[in-house]
Parts: C-alpha cells; structure tokens; sequence
C-alpha cells in the first residue's frame, strides 16, 4: 500500500473537508507496474455527488464576484504548491499510472504551468467597454462564471489534465465537481491535500467525487445546477454526455480521441523526424491522444527512415517507472495490453513486416510491459489505421504524393493532432492548412503547452484548453448596453 503526506484520506472532498461519509463502497487502484493493490479508495454515492454540486452551488458568487486579485492568488498558490511538492507527487503518479518518474515530475511542472499561465493572463476576464457607441448606448461585455463545473478527467495525464481545466474555472470563478478517472485518484487526492493546505479558497470550491463513472456521469448531467461539464476521455463516452446533457442544453467542452497522422517527406532531416518520433511516441508508454499513430514516410526514404527508427527503438528499456532510466513503463491495464497485441497481430498477418520489437507470441503473459514496436508496410485496412492504438507501435506506411498523403492523415474521423517534417515551407503550411486537425507540429513532435490553444475538430471534440482561448472556456459574455 503506498503511504504518502499527501494521501491523508481515501475519501472524496466536500465543502471544504474531507468526506468521512460512512465508506460503503471501495475500488482498488493498482500498480501497473507490479500488479499490486496500492490503495483502496471510498466510492462516492449518488447522495455525496450532489452533496458536492450543493457545496458548490454555495461557493457561486453572482452579485458580489470574486476578484480578479482573488483568483489570481488562488491559481498562483496551486501553481507553487505543485512545485514544490513536485517530487511527491510524481511519485504518487508514477506508482499508479505507470510511466517513469521523470516524465511523472515532468508532468506536475506542465500542469503548475497552466496556473501560471492563467495567473498572468488572468485579466483578459476583466469587464470592458466597447468603443463604439451604436444605438445611443454605452455598452461593457462582462464575463461571467457559468456557475458549477463537471471536470472529468482520464487516466493519461493524471495531474496534467485536471490543470488545463481546473485553472481555467478557478479563473473564471467557478466551483467545481471533479472526476478523475478510477485508475488514477491518487495524483488528484495528492493536489486535492495541497489544496487544503495551501490554498485559501471558499469551501466549496473545489469538490473531489470518485467511483463509478456510471453514477457520477448522470448525477453530473442531470442536475439542473451543473451548466458546464469539461470531459476528456473516448469519444464513445463524449458522445454519450452530448446526448445525456442535450435535454438542459448544457455548455460541453470535449477533448476526446486523437489518431494522429506523422508525415515525413524526403526532404526531412531524417535524425530530427526519428528523435521527435521517438519521443512523441512513446510518451506515457504510447498512451496519449496526441501520440502518432499513423506514420506515413516517403517511400525514397522509408527504408533509411525505418533503419533509424530501429536503431533508436532497439536501445530503449521497459520497466517499472520507478527504477533509474527507464524509457517506457506499463500498460495501464490488461485490455489496453490485448488492443497493442491485437493490432500488432493485425498488422502482421495482413502483410506488415516487423522491423523492431517482437514477435507477440514472444511476448509472455501476466505482466503489462509491451516492448517498442515499429512495423512497415502498414494499410488502411489493418485495425492500427483505423483505431487509436494507445500504445507503444509505431506503425509506418509509405506515400508518393502530397496531396495523397493529406488525404490518407485525414481519412480518420479525428482531428487533434498531427505532424509534418518537411525542409519547405511552402509545403508545410499548404499541408498544415489541409490537414484537420486542430494542432500540426511542424518539424516538431511536440504536444500541447499552457500558452497556446490545443483541441480536436471533428470528433475530436469541442473547444480549446491552454492560450486565451481555454481561458475563456468557462465564462460566459454578458452584455449590458446603458441606455442613460
Ligand atoms: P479512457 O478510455 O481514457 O479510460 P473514458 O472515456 O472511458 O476514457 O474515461 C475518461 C473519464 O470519463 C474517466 O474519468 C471515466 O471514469 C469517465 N467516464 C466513463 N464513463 C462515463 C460516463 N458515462 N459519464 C461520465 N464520465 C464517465
């Protein structure tokens, strides 16, 4: 079992205190790495879900709004919290989701980066007053809190996902209702501690509710005093809140799957496409929206490029994320263990050739390590095309053209992220502007970052986090014209 100073209860966060609800129900959060139940943590009822909706409610401040100054201490206390307990906290992280320790403490630094970065913007929110006078009126566009907040966040980014939305509510003064996801409740009990220790906030405005997605999910749809929910995760999930929300209309900001198309054009430098690949890839063992999962090379250079992949791949090490130097830790479960399998027995029966990794029968059964894949000769008909892979395959396919090339990334019905590596730049924003998708790294695998907007057009989802943009997500303009 993992003891931590920042693990001081198992419970939710209600109003200001932790919940000490009799526990009824518990769920178990394991290791991934080691298979071990590391903390059995109290399941919310419907009963404590809207407890937490009501304590919200009460931390809404309407007519006499929180100041910009307030809320700008909130976000920066949050943000020195998170680093100086940097450390701990990636701890906790790495032990329940899996990926090494430094990419852990790594993410605490990301996520402390969007308070920063709301901190400093924080003033966009302020009230201003139009210039022109149009129909004899004085006219100012306030903006204000949409009220309560629904943030529900996966397992991938167990502390980066629940920054990008949390800073932004708190800028925008609104209470919160959290759901992390059940594989990770730890890192959001960790920041749910520091919270309560660092940072003055009216109870209530910040509540904590785990357990069954199924419960909470409905009590956040249907209550009438919920008008917002910020949902990342699948898109069969996000489909679903659209139409349990649709009947109240509520504001819904989606961040959902991603199947990110890699072009490398024969101009590319080659190293700098194989460095950024590598690292885009197989960042959280391959378990991000943003990892590519489809690479597409030009085939005058798919055989140099495949023979640096290998060189680079074959030289990475799997293993349990809290050991020195490891690339690549677990799996987060057995079902995400059985799709990496599946598509790379897919790929290799329809014709795919492997070029690094092995052979799935020689992977062995009962742990979730999943060593580095690449494997050529990929088709549109094999399962990796089609279905975010969520692992650690890089699965490659050649082109000859460019219009061709923008044609097969964007023959998915995501549209988050996507890469082109190209030394002409003529090409490269003729490409990006074909491409939809709402983030193309150019000669770059890198992802989002707090200052710019990141989100998926088509069914990737709706809205942006991160940039001005995710700053205004959770407030609504109002318009006041004065007559006289
Ligand atoms: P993933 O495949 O990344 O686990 P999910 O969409 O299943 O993605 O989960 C993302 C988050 O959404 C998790 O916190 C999960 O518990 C939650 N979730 C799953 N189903 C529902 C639902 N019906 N309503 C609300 N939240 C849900």
């Amino acid at each position: 079992m993992i003891e931590s100073p920042l693990l001081p209860k198992l419970t939710g966060y209600i109003g200001g205190r932790w919940s000490d609800a009799p526990v009824g129900d518990t769920f178990d959060v394991y290791n991934p790495a080691t298979g071990e139940v590391v903390a059995r943590v109290a399941s919310m009822s419907e009963g404590e879900v809207n407890d937490a909706i009501k304590a919200g409610k009460s931390a809404l401040r309407l007519t006499q709004p929180y100041s910009i100054e307030t809320r700008r201490k909130w976000l920066e206390d949050i943000r020195d919290a998170l680093k100086a307990n940097k450390e701990e906290v990636g701890r906790i992280l790495c032990m329940e989701h899996g990926k090494p320790l430094k990419e852990a403490q790594g993410e605490v630094d990301y996520a402390a980066g969007f308070f920063d970065y709301c901190s400093k913007h924080i003033q966009a929110l302020d009230a201003h007053t139009i210039a022109e006078k149009p129909k004899d009126c004085t006219w100012t566009v306030h903006y204000r809190p949409i009220g309560v907040a629904g943030l529900i966040t996966p397992w991938n980014f167990p502390i980066g996902m629940i920054a990008k939305k949390l800073s932004a509510a708190l800028a925008a003064g609104c209470p919160s209702v959290i759901k992390p996801a059940s594989e990770t409740p730890l890192t959001m009990i960790a920041l749910f501690a520091l919270m309560d220790k660092y940072v003055d906030m009216p109870d209530g405005m910040v509540n904590l509710v785990m357990g069954k997605a199924s419960v909470i999910g409905k009590v956040l749809c249907e209550s009438p005093d919920v008008p917002m929910l910020s949902f990342t995760g699948s898109t069969e999930v996000g489909r679903k809140l659209l139409i349990d929300t649709s009947e109240q209309v509520k504001k819904l900001a989606l961040e959902l799957g991603g199947n990110a198309p890699f072009i490398v054009f024969d101009d590319a430098d080659l190293d700098a496409a194989a460095d950024n690949l590598i690292a885009n890839k197989f960042r959280g063992g391959g378990q991000t929206c943003v990892c590519a999962n489809r690479i597409f090379v030009h085939e005058k250079v798919v055989d140099a490029f495949s023979e640096k992949l290998a060189e680079r791949v074959n030289r990475m090490t799997v293993g349990n994320g809290l050991t020195e130097d490891v690339d690549l830790g677990p799996l987060i479960n057995k079902a995400g263990f059985d799709k990496v399998k599946r598509h790379v027995e897919d790929a290799l029966q329809k014709g795919g050739t492997l070029v690094a990794g092995k052979q799935p029968g020689d992977i062995g059964d009962g742990h979730l390590f999943f060593p580095p894949t690449v494997i050529s000769g990929v088709t549109r008909d094999m399962a990796c095309s089609r279905e975010e892979t969520f692992g650690p395959l890089v699965p490659m396919a050649s082109f000859r053209g460019e219009e061709e090339v923008i044609e097969a990334g964007n023959d998915t019905e995501f549209g988050l992220a996507s890469y082109v590596f190209t030394a002409d730049a003529d090409r490269a924003q003729r490409v990006a502007a074909g491409l939809r998708f709402g983030h193309v790294g150019w000669n770059t695998g890198t992802g989002p970052t707090p200052e710019a907007p990141f989100g998926g057009m088509k069914a990737s989802g709706i809205g942006r986090e991160g940039g001005l943009e995710g700053l205004f997500e959770f407030v609504e303009a109002q318009t006041i014209p004065r007559g006289f």
